[in-house]
């Protein structure tokens, strides 16, 4: 096994930080590569493409620093905090690097800005050469989200129901068939490997508790898909949603939600007001379908275009 220069033997484990060019500078990525025993697929965990999503960043580190070599079959590259930029700028939205979200730009461009370059470099570094690749995600510093699963579209029938497959497997309650143009999994899929985007957590805190579901969601999937021992039992209250629509705030103010994670709304429904400095509402919220909110902005400050929440029906 060998990933950007890093060679593994067989039932070994190897870390290490990897100088990755971006433009004019390099930015440190750390890799954890394990490379089994017994033969298998190579699959690929990416946490830290939003730097400030703490559960995904704890839980990828802790799948890849505690799976055992011995009994692995395949291989398993793991990169626990992917934007090391914006980790430590402890930024949301944009990467750090450039003003762009980094899960817009996949599959990036090696001659691109910062941010388009990064991508590159992890596309074809760590995801291109995997036969699977899951990311981890959680709600962003200002966002609360119960846990859901996006299973991706592509043209390719079998690549959507292996990722579908996948989705399924993490045992994530709310399995949401949808991608968001240039994010790691659309970019994975439509290369023909199949992909999942898996959130847990948010509001930059990361509870032992989301930890450890996030943790055991990526080893169902590794179990899934024969890389770590294991039966997966079915997880009965799970449910597919084929909508998932995102609301946005058309004004900047004050967000005062009427609603929270896990409520059902109706179509139409207020959900909240954003307001100007004094009070006085600029933009009603309402519900654009039935269903399930699943994240929520909980930020006071808003700004136009911003996400506000979504719901998955
Ligand atoms: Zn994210």
């Amino acid at each position: 096994m060998n990933v950007a220069g890093i060679e593994v033997e067989p039932g070994r484990r190897e870390t290490r930080v990897v100088d990755v060019p971006v433009g004019e500078r390099t930015v440190p990525v750390p890799i954890i590569a394990v490379n089994g025993a017994a033969g298998g697929p190579c699959v690929a965990v990416t946490g830290g493409i939003h730097g400030a999503e703490y559960v995904a960043i704890e839980a990828a580190r802790r799948v890849g620093m505690t799976v055992d070599p011995k009994t692995l079959g395949g291989c398993l590259v793991v990169v626990p905090i992917a934007n090391t930029t914006e980790y430590h700028k402890r930024s949301i939205y944009t990467s750090g690097l450039d003003a762009q979200n980094l899960n817009r730009v996949f599959p990036g461009n090696a001659h691109g800005s910062a941010g388009e370059a990064l991508a590159d470099w992890l596309f074809r570094t760590v995801m291109e050469p995997s036969s699977y690749y899951i990311d981890m995600h959680g709600g962003d510093m200002i966002e609360a989200l119960v846990p859901f699963v996006l299973a991706p579209h592509c043209a390719d029938a079998a690549v959507e129901k292996a990722s579908l497959e996948m989705a399924l497997a993490s045992g994530i309650p709310r399995v949401i068939r949808s991608e968001v143009a240039g994010s790691t999994c659309g970019a994975a899929v439509a290369a023909g490997i199949p992909s999942i985007l898996a959130e847990v957590g948010g509001q930059g805190v990361w509870r032992e508790t989301e930890v450890a579901a996030h943790m055991e969601s990526t080893l169902r999937v590794l179990r899934h898909l024969g890389v770590v021992p294991g039966e997966v039992t079915p997880v009965p209250a799970q449910r597919s949603y084929d909508t998932f629509a995102w609301m946005r705030a058309t004004a900047g103010g004050l967000f005062h939600p009427r609603t929270t994670v896990g409520d059902r709304v109706e179509v139409g429904q207020t959900l909240g007001v954003v307001a100007d400095y004094f009070g006085e509402t600029l933009q009603t919220v309402e519900a654009a379908t039935t269903g399930e909110v699943v994240f929520l902005v909980t930020s006071l400050a808003m700004n136009p275009g911003d996400p506000l929440l979504a719901i998955c029906a």
